[in-house]
């Protein structure tokens, strides 16, 4: 069985974008299917490559802040 360095090293690549042949990949998937944590580090590392990818939100420009501070202004 694959050790959990050389699974986590696999995980790495794959999110690096680096092939890896079906065997890599079949013994990372039963590392992953008899090990809590590098199942977790993997989860854990595709949330943080996920969040990384998101587009920055975008910044809200100050007219738009004064029409909501206005309207405010206008409730009783
Ligand atoms: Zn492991």
């Amino acid at each position: 069985m694959l050790k959990c360095k050389d699974a986590v090293e696999r995980a790495d690549a794959l999110v690096d974008g680096t092939p890896l042949s079906w065997r890599e990949r079949f013994a990372l998937r039963m590392h992953l299917l008899m090990c809590h944590h590098c199942r977790r580090y993997v989860h854990q590392l595709r949330a943080l490559v996920t969040s990384l990818r998101r587009p920055p939100p975008e910044a809200v420009s100050q007219e738009k802040v004064d029409a909501v501070l206005d309207e405010l202004d206008k409730t009783p």
